[in-house]
């Protein structure tokens, strides 16, 4: 079979080559790939500056945002061939640490997790892959191909179920939310915002193109230009670029008792400002909470499901942008103006 191969810490090594079939060490359930996404842990990968090969090999299968098409499903008795399916990315550790030990792999303390297409074991975006009983988890029919965006759902996912944590500090009523980035994190993490009934608005740099009328079409307000021009002061900010003078900004926005969840994984730039010591009195005096959200476990990946099946279908369609077939990954990897979502297509007519 074919798949999609990179040697991470190289730059641009990708190629679509020939790789022995999945063994059957790596899971009972056989899988026919249907489609993968891309994310900027993938362009991370294949311009060298992240990923793990598995040991002993040079090479690592790429893709972590998996749809696959059961094609046996071996005894699992919760599976038919036909169905849909989407592969749950991190495994615990072997040690297992205490998170680890009880499922939140998420959490893992020990830093020794792996994760399918990018620390050490191989992703998704082969013709076929194989996956364990409880990793995966089932994509409602009425989804279909939209069912690839159920892994960076996951994230925002539990974004959201670490902000609703903090109802347990003190008595707070969260109404009005600003997501920063109209990426496709920061366009989900707003779908649930308005899924629970909350007030949402999105800030991003663009003030044309598909992200304003999305924003617009879930029923929430879209901002351009500069946090501080949104005119409120949030109870939750979900924060999804990464850029420094973004988060900044963010605390220095968020209302009193607020919650600043981060997402975005950035690196650099410059501080605009506003010292460590500055920043923990913003925080202390406002009674804020940062949080730092990343990956996500089974209990995530049920809720992304249940948040894709009561989505409207034709607005998640929107977010797919481009489709491109696995022998073209470079393609798929060069991000364009008008790009939210870039799906690697293993069917025809995907
Ligand atoms: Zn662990």
């Amino acid at each position: 079979m074919k798949a999609v191969t990179v040697q991470p810490g190289v730059a641009n090594s990708f190629r679509f080559e020939e790789v022995p079939e999945p063994d059957e060490s790596t899971g009972s359930v056989l899988v026919q790939a249907v489609a993968v996404g891309i994310c900027g842990t993938d362009v991370d990968i294949t311009s060298g500056a992240y990923g793990w090969a598995p040991p002993e090999r040079e090479r690592l299968i790429l893709g972590h945002e998996s749809l696959g098409r059961v094609v046996d499903p071996g005894p699992d008795p919760s599976l038919q061939a036909g169905d849909l399916i989407v592969g749950i990315v991190r495994r615990p550790d072997p040690v297992p640490c205490p998170n680890c030990a009880v499922g939140e792999w998420d959490m893992c303390r020990n830093g020794q997790y792996t994760e399918r297409g990018i620390k050490e074991i191989d992703g998704f975006m082969s013709e076929r892959w194989r996956i364990e009983p409880g990793y995966f988890t089932k994509v409602d029919p009425s989804l279909g191909h939209l069912g690839v965006l159920m892994e960076p759902t996951t994230v925002v996912t539990k974004a959201w179920e670490l902000v609703g944590v903090m109802r347990a500090r003190a008595f707070w009523e969260p109404r009005r939310v600003l997501v920063t980035g109209a990426g496709p994190i920061g366009l989900l993490a707003a779908l649930i915002g308005v899924q629970e009934g909350l007030d949402v608005h999105v800030l991003d740099r663009v003030t044309e193109g598909a992200k304003p009328q999305l924003v617009r079409d879930l029923g929430a307000t879209y901002h351009s230009g500069a946090i501080s021009d949104v005119g409120f002061a949030p109870d939750v900010i979900v924060e999804c670029t990464g850029v420094g003078s973004v988060i900044i900004d963010s605390i220095r926005l968020i209302g009193a008792g607020g919650v600043v969840c981060l997402t975005g994984v950035g690196g650099g730039g410059k501080s605009s400002g506003l010292s460590p010591a500055d920043m923990a009195k913003e925080v202390v005096l406002q009674n804020n909470v940062l949080v730092g959200s990343v990956n996500a476990n089974r209990r995530h990946f049920y809720r992304a499901a249940e948040v894709l099946a009561a989505a409207d279908k034709d607005w998640l369609g929107r977010l797919i942008t481009r489709h491109v077939r696995p022998e073209n990954i470079g393609d798929a990897l060069q991000r364009g103006p008008d790009d939210i979502k870039v799906i690697v297509d293993f069917e025809a007519g995907a």
